[in-house]
């Protein structure tokens, strides 16, 4: 499990490796052949092979590309809490430099046919990435206490903070190894895509509308809960909610690479 740490100067999972992982899973399910045949095709050669394989690539760069990892550290979530849940590319995205712009920016890499290969197989990692975090919600959530890290609370006794606990410690409460998770989670119903994909909008496009849907989690009653100190009750009410979150962020994964890998 990552430490969520915003504000340091990067380094800032969201889903700990785990979440990536089912939703990448999740997103494989729904590959169409041609998808795959190209994911299959950009990771031949990497040593993460797979989408799951790949997912928390994004949150690593640390150890392998310090460069890489400071130049898209923002690009892993986006503030927007304090403003009602509204997107602003200008007021919340300077530079391009979040997770919305972050996912439509590597997508048209990824789907650039004339783009390197190498420079196609990183896209297509932070893309894995990124969509798996803007669906969950401390990512899109508010900029003072830097996405709930630091909010302390307390589960069962143990110590941790909001952010992680949306991370990691929610989904851990189901004592499931990642495989048994992943069937759990296919059992539920399919999500609605927040958009259908049109025919010829870019599905990333998308990514705003997911970042504020993320965020209407946040701002609901009892998300920050009162106390410190929570228990089986705030796991009952809210991990139901970060699993739906799970699942739909394997469905929009599925359609934006369906799309970008699809027909050139
Ligand atoms: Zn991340």
């Amino acid at each position: 499990m990552a430490t969520c740490a915003l504000f340091v100067s990067f380094d800032a999972p969201a889903w700990g490796p785990r979440g990536h992982q089912l939703v990448a899973s999740l997103a494989d399910d729904a590959l169409t052949p041609q998808a795959r045949g190209e994911v299959e095709r950009l990771l031949a050669d990497d040593p993460g092979h797979d989408l799951a394989g790949i997912a928390s690539w994004a949150d690593e760069l640390r150890e392998h590309d310090p460069d890489l990892g400071k130049r898209s550290a923002r690009w892993h979530y986006v503030n927007i809490a304090e403003h009602d849940c509204r997107y602003d590319a200008a007021r919340d995205c300077p530079g391009g430099d979040c997770v919305v712009e972050a996912i439509r920016a590597q997508t048209a890499i990824l789907a650039d046919r004339t783009q390197p290969l190498e420079a196609r197989r990183q896209a297509l990692k932070f893309v894995v990435h990124f969509v798996g975090d803007i669906h969950q919600p401390a990512h899109a959530g508010y900029g003072h206490d830097r996405g709930g890290n630091q909010f302390q609370i307390n589960l069962y006794g143990k110590g941790s903070n909001l952010h992680q606990l949306w991370d990691s410690g929610l989904i851990n409460t189901r004592g499931l190894d990642t495989a048994r998770y992943l069937e759990r989670l296919r059992k539920l119903p399919e999500p609605a895509l927040s958009s259908p994909p049109g025919l010829l909008a870019p599905v990333a496009d998308s990514a705003h509308e997911w970042a504020e849907h993320s965020c209407t989690i946040v701002v609901q009653p009892g998300f920050y809960p009162p106390r410190a100190k929570i228990d089986g009750d705030y796991v009952q009410a809210w991990r139901p909610v970060a699993e739906t979150q799970l699942r739909l962020g394997g469905a929009h994964l599925a359609a934006v690479l369906n799309q970008a890998l699809g027909e050139p």
